[in-house]
């Protein structure tokens, strides 16, 4: 056997011989129960961090466990590397802008980007020894992934449930696009809450509002019915500040009693109650913003300038004619877009949507048929759904993405949507095969491209190829499970639950398992974005092993967030280096092992066999809920404690002197220790595969069938003698209390006693009378009394 275990060796080796072996491989001749795993596509959107290494790893160590519990695994993985996100990427590492260039030329940089990031990440999950099977690897951009998104696109377009309209739309004056309701963040920002007054008659009426720059756009005011100040307002006209023109009052319970002075103005489009109330009243659009964030040229006063500067200018105009009551600086939660931080503006415009506000029940109820681990991560869904106010705006106005496989008739603008056997098109490039039913041969092809999410909602239909020639999706979906970080529920999770009810039916998967963070400080979550993440994932697997950090990241329970530093992996250090050192002990005894020997096992041995059931046992049953942690600290007490601490210790002498304790003796517990070795070694070969494989190939390989640790299963007996459980407590006990006589006694742990007491019932007697000569010889005892 190997002195020392040299990680930056033995790790390579490993990998290799897994690689060479194809030991991760998915097997389809295989009669084995398959689980599959729906496994996020990370977006390629600059560097992986510790976050990342944390909730993968644990989603790869419920990869090996079904493997090791007998299943056929299905584990493929994927890049998302398209969308917005990959855009500004792009735009970052080349210091370009997109739409300053043509359109191919930009492209092609994302191509090229992309493939970069990918194989830096490709190349860390393989240095974390992840056995994902890589010939089922796909990226969101690829062609046949291109085909089954907008073959699902095509398929809801003509189902109803996808549709376009002309309407406002959340919109982001920074990214030029349309963004889903999912892409909102809060951001707290300091404003003014001004109070303006308006002219009813001769009347002056105060309205407050964080808007003053919307006042151009303002097409009616309104007040709460209820509310006896105003009762006489409704129906009368008022004249906007400055502009002068007339609008309506009108009345609804909306309008709170007690903010601001219980008059609000609607203007287009302020907020989605403006939106609301301009759709169900049917009021006009008065044009004040425009995509890029400017006001409209048209708009007096303020035309041509930013929102903020625009906003200023009134403030000051509305002052110096006596209009501005009040303005008190506030500080206030707005939604900002996520990808940016810019304040969203909603404006009218043409997009493509798919339909989720009708079937909010459906969706609903589907979460009810899925089992989330942990369980409370359902509530976020629940609470996402019966909140959603939006259709799901699918269609933006970028460049490096799944196009919207469409044309519209130039003549009659009739939607034409690409035939299935053109699939994947780009509707720029390429023209219907057939006229449109009008005559006409002319189209104008739909520019906007999918939102990425449009697409990664479909990974169990991607993973499974459904439509294509090896479509698999019937004997797959619903996949096993999913497994995804807490913050894409309402977009990763449901969207795929929309799409897959939508398609199939069926819900996409059994299982979720919902992963936690990792945190930089208190409360503050590591981004890629916000590269507070000083240790980059690849230095820090040079510097202290895959395996160190993969152990680490088992340490909590599912869906709790954690913290990193550098110290917090000398625990990790710590077990390696037990786990080379036990095995060595264990090694240098097994070499003469005669597995086939017949054996009559001593009291001691059989109890350490019957703990190594339990903690199996257990393990797995935590395992099956995704408690990684909780099963890895289980395994860690039977290991440290029972194996370690106590067994080693009380059969040391039988291994070394047989002719003192007998051959027979000796052979027992030869046989006991095989058993735990190798199993304990199987169950920490989920969380360490490298290790665990090295001592597998140094030693065990020889008599096991398997080429590799990682093809083995876990034995999952029940374990059932409770009494030799109950022998093996007393026993630590004795032990543990002889220990402590000895240190307060100021003697060592070599030093000889007298005598040992034990206090027993006949239960037990005869199992301490049988390990007497273990006592003696673990407690350095001259004598051993039993008393029953
Ligand atoms: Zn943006
Ligand atoms: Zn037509």
């Amino acid at each position: 056997m190997h002195k020392n275990y040299d990680f930056k060796q033995a790790e390579k080796e490993m990998q290799n011989l897994w690689k060479e072996n194809a030991i991760y491989s998915f097997d389809s001749n295989s009669s084995n129960e398959i689980y599959s795993i729906d496994t996020p596509p990370p977006t390629v959107s600059g560097s992986l961090h510790i976050g990342h290494i944390f909730s993968y790893t644990q989603a790869e160590m419920i990869a090996r466990f079904k493997r090791m519990q007998g299943y056929n695994v299905f584990y493929p993985f994927g890049f998302d590397d398209n969308g917005l996100p990959t855009e500004r990427l792009v735009e970052k590492d080349e210091g370009i802008i997109a739409k300053n260039l043509p359109r191919s030329e930009f492209i092609k940089k994302c191509i090229t980007t992309t493939e970069k990031h990918e194989k830096e990440f490709k190349d860390l999950w393989q240095s974390l020894g992840f056995s994902v099977d890589w010939s089922l690897q796909y990226e969101t951009i690829n062609p046949m992934v291109q085909r089954i998104s907008q073959k699902s696109f095509i398929k809801l377009y003509e189902a109803g449930k996808a549709y376009m309209k002309e309407s406002p739309v959340l919109w982001c004056t920074e990214c030029q696009t349309s963004i889903a309701q999912a892409e909102l963040e809060t951001s707290d920002k300091d404003t003014t809450f001004n109070h303006i007054r308006f002219m009813v008659g001769e009347e002056g009426l105060t309205i407050a509002t964080t808007r003053p720059e919307l006042l151009y756009g303002c097409v009616c005011l309104f007040v709460n019915p209820d509310d006896e100040r105003y009762k006489t307002y409704i129906g009368r006209n008022a004249y906007v500040p400055l502009y002068n023109y007339s609008i309506p009052i009108l009345a609804d319970k909306k309008v709170s009693l007690e903010k601001g002075s219980g008059v609000v103005m609607c203007a287009t489009f302020g907020d989605s109650t403006d939106v609301e109330w301009y759709e169900t009243n049917d009021l006009p659009y008065r044009k004040v913003i425009l995509p890029d964030g400017t006001i409209d040229e048209s708009v007096p006063f303020i035309g041509g300038l930013k929102v903020l500067a625009a906003r200023k200018q009134i403030i000051k105009l509305l002052a110096e004619n006596n209009l501005l009551i009040e303005s008190k600086n506030i500080t206030h939660a707005v939604a900002v877009h996520e990808r940016c931080g810019r304040e969203i503006e909603i404006l009218p415009s043409k997009q493509w949507y798919i339909d989720i506000l009708s079937n909010k029940e459906m969706f609903l109820k589907a979460a009810d048929k899925i089992n989330w681990y942990p369980a409370q991560m359902k509530n976020r869904y629940t609470l996402w759904v019966e909140n959603l106010k939006w259709d799901w705006c699918i269609s933006r106005q970028r460049y490096f993405g799944v196009p919207i496989p469409i044309w519209y008739c130039k003549q009659c603008g009739k939607v034409i949507p690409a035939r299935e056997e053109m699939l994947p098109i780009n509707p720029v490039e390429t023209v219907p095969n057939n006229p449109c039913s009008c005559g006409c041969n002319e189209f104008i092809p739909e520019s906007s491209v999918f939102d990425t999410w449009a697409t990664s909602s479909v990974t169990p239909q991607i993973n499974t190829k459904w439509g294509e020639e090896s479509d698999i999706s019937s004997k797959f979906l619903p996949m096993s499970m999913r497994t995804q970080a807490h913050e894409i529920i309402r977009t990763w999770a449901f969207y795929t639950i929309v799409k897959s009810l939508y398609h199939t039916g069926e819900i996409p998967w059994k299982d979720i398992m919902i992963c936690g963070f990792v945190l930089a400080k208190k409360g503050e979550k590591i981004s890629k974005s916000k590269s507070n993440s000083e240790l980059s994932p690849s230095v820090l697997i040079e510097n202290h092993s895959a395996d160190v950090i993969r152990y680490w990241a088992a340490n909590s329970r599912l869906g709790t967030d954690t913290i990193f530093s550098i110290e917090e992996l000398s625990i990790a250090k710590r077990f390696i280096t037990k786990l080379w050192n036990a095995s060595k002990f264990a090694l240098s005894h097994l070499h003469d092992i005669d597995l086939d020997a017949d054996i009559d096992l001593m009291p001691v041995d059989k109890w350490i066999i019957e703990r190594c059931k339990q903690t199996t046992f257990e393990a797995t049953r935590l395992l099956n809920q995704y408690e990684i942690g909780s099963a890895r600290h289980e395994i860690d007490e039977f290991f440290w404690k029972d194996l370690c601490d106590y067994y080693l210790e009380i059969v040391k002498e039988r291994l070394y002197q047989p002719e003192v304790h007998g051959y027979k003796e000796r052979q027992s517990a030869q046989y006991a220790l095989y058993f735990c070795m190798l199993s304990t070694l199987k169950l920490y070969a989920i969380y360490v595969p490298h290790i665990t494989e090295f001592i597998y190939q140094e030693f065990f390989i020889q008599n096991e069938s398997s080429i590799s640790i990682h093809k083995l299963y876990w034995n999952t007996e029940i374990p059932i003698n409770e009494d030799i459980i109950q022998f093996g407590e007393k026993l630590k006990t004795i032990i543990a209390e002889t220990r402590k006589y000895k240190s307060e006694h100021s003697l060592s742990m070599k030093a000889e006693i007298e005598d040992v007491t034990v206090m027993t019932d006949g239960k037990l007697a005869d199992m301490f009378k049988q390990t007497i000569k273990d006592i003696m010889a673990c407690c350095r005892a001259k004598e051993i009394k039993i008393i029953q």
